[in-house]
């Protein structure tokens, strides 16, 4: 028998209600904020993640799926969604709007990860992305995003961490520094974290071990080798978020995976920790868009993993209504009374009333028993009988009391009702 692929699932429809609610609050949250929809293809030219995301980071050298098409193009399944957006942004020449655009989309992305709870290879994300602006201001409101996405979904006890991480100017000493304060350690540090002293030593910093979060509790902060312009942009970013309401934690050791992040990093945890804690995250990129070959063009953003909020709402006993059910379940006994009904169920769905017949000949009982199981509010009932006469039987469920109705005003009583 067929499953599906390792790491990937099928959202059953008892689950769909979750997923549309939290569709729904991100479009309405992303458009509170002004920002706009794009969608962007599942894949892409294989090149823009390795020069977007970064050679040396996770994604690009161990997690792309990575294909040739027919036409001997080397593609890529989304791993991302911010280098696309990016390259849309060039594309269609959206540095001539007025700044900052903003843009966010919803939809599946693919990594090559480790499955486990809370870790997949196909996933979801809504992002939510501010192009060609460099206001601390824009970092706060793209926070605020974040945050208000969750509150509207009703989560609670999260927890908002943030840090800068610094820009090309100080980035240099920091990392100098952060390679002194290990070299001495290299023994100690997990096997991971010896490949991440080569290849990015900033990594070091947040890797999950405890042994490693020890030694990184000591190690040198970026926040104490920011250059004036980092160091004034994440000073006004908490003055922003505090005037904003939005509570916060100062993480030294918070430097996110990506390789094009600069000032700004973010991550929102629920309290409930584990390997898997982050909900989301972003950040800003002030160097993304000249990395892709458009002019230097500052930017920020985030991504917010649905299938977590998914658990999260599910731990949190947060359930979203479901969609409606069928309001009326049409009976029928006899080869007559059959074309009746489907007439009827006919009218009754272009009148917008949910309805459900029953199939196959099956006996009155157990058409009943089926409309029963859907929890319908009204059964229509009709036999041979009452084709000819031109009537049909209505039994309200509730009050499990019957009337009979012309069937020229059913639908008219039924839509009445509701
Ligand atoms: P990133 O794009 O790595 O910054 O991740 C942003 C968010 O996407 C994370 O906080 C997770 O909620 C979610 N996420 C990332 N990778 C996965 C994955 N493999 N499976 C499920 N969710 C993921």
């Amino acid at each position: 028998m067929y499953q599906a692929p390792r790491g990937t699932s099928d959202i059953l429809p008892e689950d769909q209600p979750y997923w549309q609610f939290i569709r729904n609050k991100a479009s309405e949250v992303a458009t509170l904020f002004g920002y706009q929809r794009i969608d962007t293809p599942i894949f892409e030219d294989a090149s823009l993640f390795v020069r977007g995301v970064g050679e040396g980071t996770d994604i690009v050298d161990k997690e792309m799926y990575v294909f040739k098409d027919q036409g001997g193009e080397n593609l890529s399944l989304r791993p991302e969604a911010t280098a696309a957006m990016c390259r849309a942004y060039l594309e269609h020449g959206m540095q001539n709007l007025p700044q900052p655009v903003k843009l966010f989309t919803v939809g599946p992305f693919f990594r090559y990860d480790r499955p486990q709870a809370g870790r997949y290879r196909q996933f979801h994300q809504f992002n939510c992305e501010a192009l060609g602006e460099a206001d601390p201001l824009l970092d706060a409101e793209a926070i605020e995003v974040a945050w208000r996405f969750y509150e509207s979904l009703g989560l609670r006890d999260l927890s908002l961490q943030i840090n800068s991480i610094g820009c090309p100017a100080c980035r240099p000493a920091h990392r100098a520094q952060l390679m002194k304060y290990y070299e001495a350690l290299l023994e100690e540090v997990c096997r991971e974290c010896r490949g991440r002293f080569v290849r990015n030593p900033l990594r070091l910093l947040d890797c999950k071990e405890e042994n490693c979060q020890r030694l990184a509790t000591a190690a040198p902060r970026t926040a104490d080798h920011l250059c004036e312009e980092c160091r004034d942009h994440f000073v006004r970013l908490q003055a922003y978020l505090t005037a904003a309401g939005i509570p916060f934690n100062v993480n030294n050791r918070l430097v996110r995976g990506l390789d094009y992040y600069t000032k700004t990093v973010f991550e929102i945890q629920p309290a409930i920790e584990g390997a898997q804690a982050s909900l989301g995250g972003g950040g800003r990129y002030d160097g993304l868009i000249e990395g892709l070959g458009g002019k230097s063009t500052p930017g920020i953003g985030f991504a917010a993993g649905l299938e977590r909020v998914v658990i999260n709402l599910k731990r949190q006993g947060i359930k979203p209504d479901s969609p409606a059910k069928p309001r009326v379940f049409v009976a029928y006994l006899g080869a007559a009374a059959r074309e009746a009904a489907w007439k009827v169920v006919s009218e009754l769905r272009q009148s917008a009333i949910a309805s459900a017949i029953g199939f196959g000949g099956r006996s009155l009982k157990s058409q009943l028993r089926q409309a029963n199981t859907l929890g319908v509010a009204y059964v229509v009932i009709i036999g041979d009988s009452e084709v000819e006469r031109g009537e049909a039987n209505v039994r309200d469920m509730a009050s499990a009391t019957q009337m009979v109705v012309p069937l020229a005003g059913l639908c008219q009583a039924l839509a009445a009702t509701g």
